[in-house]
């Protein structure tokens, strides 16, 4: 059996922080499908055509990763797409908190489906989407946070 996960999130925008938990799992499994989230309730800044890009940009090369847009349950995306693992990143023990209900909640719903986290590396501890939009937002750089190959629209 190979070994599939799905890493879902808002990707709004990408960052280095998830380049960094996806290219050090690919390590692990067979394949990774990057599941950008269209959910009408949960309004992302940036459109998901955008993110969906950006990301097709960034491991568009890459055999061993697929980028799916999904909405709903993960655990029914991952039946879905035949994915045995949900991969997420630990930056602090909030988000440990908070990963820690999903990621229960998810085995109860489909018992085949394991939760995998990585730690982040330290230097981008501090990093999330929110902090790129952020920047963005009050007309700063945000260069330094965000893969060198993503085109924020002349904003990077
Ligand atoms: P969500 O809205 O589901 O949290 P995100 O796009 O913010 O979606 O995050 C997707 C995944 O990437 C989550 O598991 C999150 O913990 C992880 N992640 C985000 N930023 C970082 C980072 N700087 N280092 C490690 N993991 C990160």
């Amino acid at each position: 059996m190979k070994n599939i996960a799905v890493f879902p999130g808002s990707f709004d925008p990408v960052t280095r922080g998830h380049e960094s938990i996806i290219r050090r799992a690919l390590l692990l499994f067979d394949k990774i499908i990057i599941a950008v989230g269209d959910n009408p309730e949960k309004r992302a800044y940036f459109p998901f055509e955008k993110r969906m890009h950006w990301l097709d940009q960034l491991f568009g090369k890459e055999k061993k990763i697929e980028v799916r847009k999904y909405s709903g349950l993960t655990v029914d995306f991952c039946k879905a797409v035949n994915a045995n693992f949900i991969l997420r990143g630990l930056r602090t023990s909030a988000d440990f908190e908070f990963e820690r209900t999903i990621g229960q909640v998810n085995k109860v719903l489909d018992n085949r489906i394991e939760t995998i986290f990585l730690l982040t590396v330290p230097e981008y501890t501090a990093l999330s989407s929110s902090v790129v939009r952020e920047i963005i937002i009050n007309g700063g750089d945000p260069g330094k946070f965000v893969p060198d190959c993503i085109d924020l629209g002349g904003k990077k």
